[in-house]
């Protein structure tokens, strides 16, 4: 406004002075005598009015230069303006910004662009920005300016596309960017292209990796088996999978926007109501918890309840707990299969009682009988000794012999049902001390082999200690019995092994083919005669019950001739595992 006001002046003073100077010449040069006749000539009034209209063409003209004078000053106002605030946001943005001219040269560059590129603004302005910055492929191939998507971008009205590249540092590092860029239209004329770009780090997923994630994830959820479906934090179902609306009885269409409780959850499997405070489904979410549940039931679309195991999982975007996942599968099956098993293992386990108990029964109850017999066939051998031939005191023989023999058995059998319908408690005991007492109980058979007997360090365990010693007499007296020519050496050690104690006896005795390692924990498998190693084949039959009572498993390895190690293994839980001598 001053400036046009001031050009109305400048020119009105103009006018006057050309009206002064011209009155001057005239009072002058021309008729009038008087200056004030000169200056306001009243004879020749066509020369007031043309000095009137000069007067007039210089204000009008004054006017206008003011105006346009304004107008100039206004938009230069305006353009220091805008160069300032886009200084600003060129010397503050995060994201990198640069400009380019159609030559490809950089006209504008934020200072973050310049020191995520290792430059000063200076040394990047007025440069190529392909030669400078976009020259290679990260492995080093050339990457040619028609390809280069910057350059490509000028002109182009295609939507912009962010894509992901690496640009070169000053110093010849590669650093991955993700970028877009955009044409700068001007009028209809395309004048460059500006880029916003940002750094990335190495393994963050480009934009096709994702795409990829995402039709993989899709793939995932059209085809998986189990249901899975989305809650928010009000609880109602942002997706589903074809899977869970199948089970649950519902389309899609239907689960998506209701709440997930009242739906599937509303009733326990017992008929009373699932309170939605107990809902472990919300529960993720609100305590941002992964929950996994074994014994549930969800409810159909109609009416029908049926059992489901599922895992609540917290869904977390950018830090926050946004809702849940639920991943379940309908379990009716297993139940099924786990309740057959229950009842098969009852059965089983009922039958072997019963059995236990008959043979125990009736070993007890033939001990008696048995006696009887061989008593009475003795006494007949002493007493009609001279009255029978060859072949009588012979046939007496073998028949005290048989009896002899068939109370072993019996005897024997009698221990075996013994070691599960009579087992005592378990207690924590020091092994060391069980090998110990079971040597001293072999003290004899030791001595008389002239045995050399080594045991290393034990732990403790919850055992039947009683069911121990003769675990450990079993095996010992077995490693001095089946000993070879050299003198027996037997070893007893243990070891700790994921979660148990593995125990070995080895030997170095006659050893045992491949194909009979199975069959000698059967009852009364033998290998050999009862002349030959004495013996019923019932002690491995207790150790393998023995080990099996205790939870645990028994095997041999051997090398015939060489020797043998019968290994047992000991869950050690429930068990201080402590290491004595
Ligand atoms: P028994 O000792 O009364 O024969 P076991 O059940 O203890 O009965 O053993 C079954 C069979 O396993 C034995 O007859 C023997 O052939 C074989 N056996 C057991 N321990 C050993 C061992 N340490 N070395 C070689 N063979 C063995």
């Amino acid at each position: 406004m001053k400036t046009a006001v001031k050009t109305v002046l400048y020119s009105v003073f103009l006018g006057l002075v050309i009206w002064s100077v011209d009155g001057l010449f005239y009072w002058r040069f021309g008729p009038p005598d008087s200056l004030t006749e000169a200056l306001f000539p009243t004879e020749h009034p066509h020369r007031l009015y043309l000095r009137g209209l000069v007067l007039l063409s210089l204000v009008v003209y004054g006017w206008i230069m003011g105006a346009l004078t304004m107008r100039e000053e206004r938009a230069a106002q305006e353009l220091a303006q805008m160069t300032h605030r886009l200084e600003l946001i060129l010397g503050s943005a995060h994201e990198g910004i640069f400009g380019l001219d159609l030559a490809g040269r950089f006209t504008f560059v934020s200072s973050a662009t310049a020191s995520m590129l290792g430059y000063d603004v200076e040394e990047m302005l007025g440069w190529d920005s392909h030669t400078l910055i976009h020259h290679s492929y990260p492995d080093g191939e050339p990457y040619l300016r028609d390809d280069c998507a910057i350059l490509n971008a000028h002109g182009s009205d295609e939507p912009p596309r962010e894509t992901s590249e690496v640009l070169w540092r000053k110093d010849g590092e590669p650093v991955p960017v993700r970028y877009t860029a955009r044409p700068i239209w001007d009028n209809g004329q395309c004048r460059g292209t500006v880029v916003v770009l940002r750094r990335v780090s190495q393994d963050e997923p480009s934009q096709e990796e994702l795409e990829r994630l995402r039709r993989l994830s899709r793939l995932i959820l059209t085809w998986a088996g189990e249901g899975i479906f989305g809650i928010d934090l009000d609880g109602r179902i942002t997706f589903a999978n074809p899977a869970a609306s199948v089970m649950l009885g519902y389309d899609t269409d239907e689960l998506v926007g209701r709440r997930s409780h009242p739906l599937i959850q509303h009733t326990d499997q017992d008929g009373g109501p699932h309170r939605e405070e107990q809902s472990l489904i919300y529960a993720a979410f609100k305590d941002n918890d992964v929950y996994h549940v074994s014994d549930e039931v969800f409810w159909r679309k109609g009416g029908e309840s049926f059992p489901v195991e599922y895992t609540s999982t917290p869904l977390r975007e950018n830090g926050d707990v946004v809702g849940a996942v639920v991943v379940f599968k309908d379990i009716t099956e297993r139940k099924n299969a786990e309740r057959e098993l229950r009842q098969t293992l009852e059965e089983l386990a009922r039958s072997n009682r019963e059995l236990e108990q008959f043979a125990y029964v009736v070993s007890h109850d033939l001990q008696e009988p048995l006696r009887m017999v061989r008593s009475y066939v003795e006494l007949l051998g002493k007493r009609y000794a001279d009255r029978l031939d060859e072949d009588g005191r012979e046939f007496v023989g073998y028949a005290i012999d048989g009896a002899t023999r068939m109370q072993r058995m019996i005897e024997d059998l009698l221990r075996y049902s013994r070691v599960g319908s009579r087992g005592a408690e378990f207690v924590l005991t020091d092994l060391s001390d069980v090998v110990e007492e079971a040597l001293s109980n072999l003290t004899a058979a030791i001595e008389e082999a002239g045995a050399r007997i080594e045991h290393g360090d034990m732990p403790s365990l919850w055992v039947d200690r009683a069911q121990m010693v003769q675990l450990f007499q079993n095996l010992i007296s077995n490693a001095i019995k089946f000993r070879a020519e050299r003198t027996p050496e037997v070893t007893v050690a243990a070891h700790p092994r994921n979660g148990e104690w593995v125990f070995a006896v080895s030997d170095n005795g006659i050893g045992i083919a491949e194909e009979q390692r199975e069959r000698i924990f059967a009852i009364f498998q033998r290998l050999h005669a009862d002349d030959e190693y004495p013996g019923t084949g019932i002690g491995l039959a207790i150790c393998k019950k023995i080990v099996e009572r205790h939870g645990g498993s028994i095997w041999v390895e051997s090398r015939p001739g060489e020797g043998s190690t019968f290994y047992f293994a000991l869950p050690a839980e429930a068990s201080a595992a402590r290491v004595r001598r």
